[in-house]
């Protein structure tokens, strides 16, 4: 048996402490709806949130965290370089996956992966969001089937500035006629990044099956696959190699007189 995959929700955890509207929505937090979701599958969850020191995310967490998920809205600024540089350094070095929830899309560490704005039209009208698949067969819309259709969302338009991304696997189509690349697949480094677009706090989007669905198969899309971690840097050539012409300064008689 393999052993089960580490998640950790991240969740800045300020509307639902400051919004009675909001936390009737989510009496447990954001991050404790997607972890209960999560918890259904064989995934071994944890949470962290902005308040908790080192928001939660220690060298020891994110040791033990094969996949994060990432939900930020309005203190985006508030989290720490250096517990951004400690998350980026586990997903390109250690092949931690990452996934980024709906406004996380302006997020420290989605900015820094993407190296782009990552900006995009808004609005908040409540309307109906219609989530496309467009790449049937890919691992994260297993059991999705055409489309999930959720009944009131915030809409995000086009244009959405972020780098071609590696797969897409769902475009959003809204009622005021606005489209969106919302579920966008990323390889950085040794590790995987997948943006959803859904979730905004005022309505119960991470309680739907199928939200819950996408989030469980995008959790073992982007696990750790690494089995070797690469080797970089000065090396010793693994043949033999004759030194042609000599001199001091020649490449191939640095590399000999390294030996
Ligand atoms: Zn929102």
């Amino acid at each position: 048996m393999p052993e089960p995959i580490r998640v950790t929700v991240w969740n800045e955890f300020r509307h639902e402490q400051h919004d009675a509207k909001i936390a009737a929505v989510y009496p447990n937090g954001i991050h404790g709806a997607i972890a209960e979701g999560l918890n259904q599958q064989d995934f071994v969850v944890q949470t962290a949130t902005l308040d908790e020191p080192e928001h939660g995310l220690t060298q020891e967490k994110l040791a033990n965290t094969d996949v994060l998920l990432w939900w930020g809205h309005g203190a985006h600024n508030e989290v720490s370089d250096e517990i951004v540089e400690r998350v980026h350094k586990r997903i390109l070095e250690d092949g931690m996956g990452l996934i980024v929830l709906h406004s996380g899309h302006f997020s420290k560490i989605f900015k820094r992966l993407m190296g782009t704005g990552c900006n995009l039209k808004w609005r908040e009208d409540g309307q109906k969001e219609r989530l496309w698949v467009v790449a049937p067969g890919h691992p994260i819309v297993q059991g999705i089937g055409e489309y999930i259709e959720l009944p009131q969302e915030e809409m995000y338009g086009e244009h959405f500035d972020i780098p071609e991304p590696d797969e897409l696997v769902f475009v959003s189509w809204f009622p005021g006629g606005e489209v969106f690349r919302s579920g966008c697949c990323y390889r950085r480094g040794t590790g995987r990044v997948f943006y959803f677009r859904p979730g905004h706090e005022e309505y119960p989007t991470y309680f739907n099956p199928q939200v819950q669905l996408v989030l469980a198969n995008a959790v073992r899309w982007a696990a750790p696959t690494l089995t070797h971690k690469p080797i970089r840097g000065n090396a010793q050539p693994l043949e033999k190699i004759e030194v042609i012409g000599g001199g001091e300064g020649d490449i191939l008689s640095r590399v000999k007189g390294a030996n």
